[in-house]
């Protein structure tokens, strides 16, 4: 930075006192200035690892231990204020046929992909996590079971629609929708919600997958 010193034509000029009191100041400036930058730098550097500790590195969305912390905030916002959320478990099917047809590399650009669909299929406050192997949870908040619905059915067809892996050797996949609400009768907290999801993915598959269940 720049000290600036200036006297007008009336004045008497600087004189070594003068100097040495603007030298005072400009090295308490600079130290303060100097402080402030540390601060911020330790405050960016924890918000990167805050940010890296949540997120699962292959597909870029929430880790299933971040999503658990969201859940109980969700779940907890939702009962405070009496809004609906939706909580929905998507499942690829057949997913270990499609690692051994086209390999393992090839199975992780598919769930990476898929991550990167349902991130551009939801709002600014909605969640996706990756909840483990090829399962994602995507939290809805002030959703209700008919909005829930359509955001299945829209992922859904997406899904179906998309030609994953390369052009020269696409990937076709489809995925199962298990779909719970927040209030409903069978749901008490966070882990009630993530289970009647996971009742109604497996439901989804028995009825013979590429759909929802709520
Ligand atoms: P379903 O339609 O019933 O869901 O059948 P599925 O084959 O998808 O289900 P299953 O649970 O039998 O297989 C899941 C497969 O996902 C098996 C496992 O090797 C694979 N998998 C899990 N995590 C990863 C991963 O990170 N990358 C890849 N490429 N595969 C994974
Ligand atoms: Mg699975
Ligand atoms: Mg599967």
């Amino acid at each position: 930075g720049i000290f600036f010193l200036r006297t007008t034509a009336e004045d008497t000029p600087l004189n070594a006192v003068d100097v040495a009191f603007a030298e005072q100041v400009s090295r308490a400036a600079a130290q303060a200035l100097e402080k402030a930058y540390d601060l911020e730098n330790a405050v960016l550097g924890r918000e990167e690892m805050k940010a890296l500790a949540e997120t699962d590195p292959l597909t870029g969305t929430f880790n299933r231990r971040a999503l658990t912390d969201k859940m109980v905030q969700e779940v907890e916002r939702s009962s405070r204020y009496q809004t609906t959320l939706a909580c929905l478990m998507i499942d690829v099917d057949g997913f270990k046929q499609i690692n051994d047809a086209h390999g393992h590399l090839a199975g992780d650009a598919v769930l990476r992909d898929v991550g990167a669909l349902l991130r551009s299929a939801v709002r600014s406050v909605d969640v996706v996590a990756r909840y483990g192997g090829e399962e994602f949870v995507v939290l809805l908040p002030e959703t209700d079971r008919a909005g829930a619905r359509v955001f299945a059915e829209r992922v859904r067809q997406k899904v179906a629609t998309t030609a994953f892996g390369t052009p020269e050797r696409p990937v076709h996949a489809t995925v199962s929708i298990g779909i719970s609400v927040y209030p409903d009768e069978r749901v008490g907290d966070s882990e009630g919600l993530l289970q009647v999801a996971d009742q109604n993915l497996y439901k989804a598959k028995l009825d013979g997958r590429n759909r929802y269940h709520d």
